[in-house]
């Protein structure tokens, strides 16, 4: 998600600095995705042992929209492939955003201003990407693939279950590696075109989030004008994505969506960040019963750490939202969709992810939830729903 804090203003503000300093965007990036400042989090030597043993997966990060070398530590934002590293995460999916409404809500957007297009300039990127959202997605997947060429043995882009196995079998040679993953964050990056998809899928994206802040050619968002259901063009992209082995995201889907959805799919889906309204009854979050339905025919419910999504943002908030969503839809079926780096603020970067162990420790989660929702049942996921090869 992105804040309803003025984006629009930071970027203008970065705009206006850039003519003379490179350093703008990551002003504006320092406003929008921040850490709270904290005392590092204590952490008990049992779950320091559990945290060293686990290989957590997050479903969602939006981090290549940033001017940020990945490969670098960065004191801006919440993931790099240091801080992933550090966290021990093992598969990270990469979310790429291409619009944005301006004055972002969760109740109403349309889709006529557009921040992302001062973004794009205020960080320089090629003028290719300025008018075409097609063209922004395929520019963030290059920037993954460029760090992953330039450090093979730190990050590896996966496109299928059998590079993903494959890469899990390196990873036992060198912990350090960081599997990754591409999605996107709305289906406007198709700009409505079938021909879209495919090249999208050449660029290795293999997750596509089917709404973003507005309605859109595929259908309607949670937070759109109309909220409608998918379109002919959204139906034969659904099925489409099925037939390739893209794996279909309900996250910010009008419920008309998600029930349009339901009712035709054949593959599980996933809601990548989210949280549930047991602990938050928040306009970002789908209902109970929608919820229910996706985990019933195999789907992934991905929970998220930004205020919109679970209310209570400190680590002991993520495990309540995470004890909530086990209750609400079963143990299988629950991972983590951090939406860092997301214009979102955070009690915890990446890096500290073992202050989440500590928190469902002591809030009596076993071992093997703790496995479960924190990388097993997203890998587990991944190995059976990405195509073979
Ligand atoms: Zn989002």
């Amino acid at each position: 998600m992105l804040r309803k804090i003025a984006l629009g203003a930071a970027i203008l503000i970065g705009l206006g600095a850039v003519a003379g300093l490179a350093i703008a965007p990551g002003l504006v990036e320092d406003d929008l995705n921040r850490v709270i400042p904290h005392a590092p989090y204590p952490v008990s030597a049992e779950a320091q042992v559990l945290h060293r043993g686990l290989g957590i997966v997050d479903l969602h990060a939006d981090t290549l929209m940033w001017d940020r070398d990945i490969l670098n530590r960065s004191r801006r934002g919440h993931v790099d492939v240091p801080r992933l590293r550090e966290g021990r995460v093992s598969i990270q999916v990469f979310s790429v955003v291409t619009k944005v409404p301006a004055r972002l809500n969760y109740d109403r957007n349309t889709g006529d201003e557009d921040q992302i297009s001062l973004l794009v300039k205020a960080q320089l990127w090629p003028t290719r990407t300025w008018s075409s959202l097609v063209e922004r997605a395929l520019y963030q997947s290059e920037k993954l693939y460029a760090a992953a060429a330039a450090e093979p043995d730190q990050i590896r882009v996966i496109t299928s279950a059998a590079a993903l196995a494959q890469g899990l079998e390196a990873k036992a040679g060198n912990p350090d590696l960081v599997l990754a993953l591409l999605a996107i964050e709305g289906a406007h990056a198709l700009e409505g075109k079938a021909e879209n998809l495919e090249r999208l899928y050449a660029a290795g994206f293999r997750m596509i989030g089917i709404s973003h802040f507005f309605d859109n050619e595929m259908g309607g968002s949670l937070h759109g004008i109309d909220k409608g259901g998918l379109t002919d063009f959204g139906r034969a992209m659904v099925k489409r994505m099925e037939e390739m082995g893209i794996i279909v995201d309900l996250a910010h889907a009008s419920p008309a969506v998600v029930d349009d959805v339901l009712a035709m799919a054949t593959r599980p889906l996933v809601v990548s960040h989210t949280g549930v309204r047991g602990v938050c009854g928040s306009p970002r979050n789908l209902s109970d019963e929608r919820m229910q339905a996706i985990a019933a025919k195999g789907g992934l419910i991905g929970i998220g750490y930004w205020k919109g999504a679970i209310c209570d943002i400190t680590p002991a908030g993520v495990a309540k939202a995470l004890r909530a969503a086990i209750d609400l839809v079963g143990l299988e079926h629950v991972a983590l969709g951090s939406d860092f780096d997301g214009a979102t603020e955070v009690s915890f970067d990446t890096s500290e992810l073992a202050a989440l162990v500590e928190a469902m420790l002591a809030q009596g989660f076993t071992e093997e939830e703790i496995d479960r929702v924190m990388g097993a049942n997203a890998r587990e996921f991944l190995l059976v729903n990405l195509p073979a090869r």
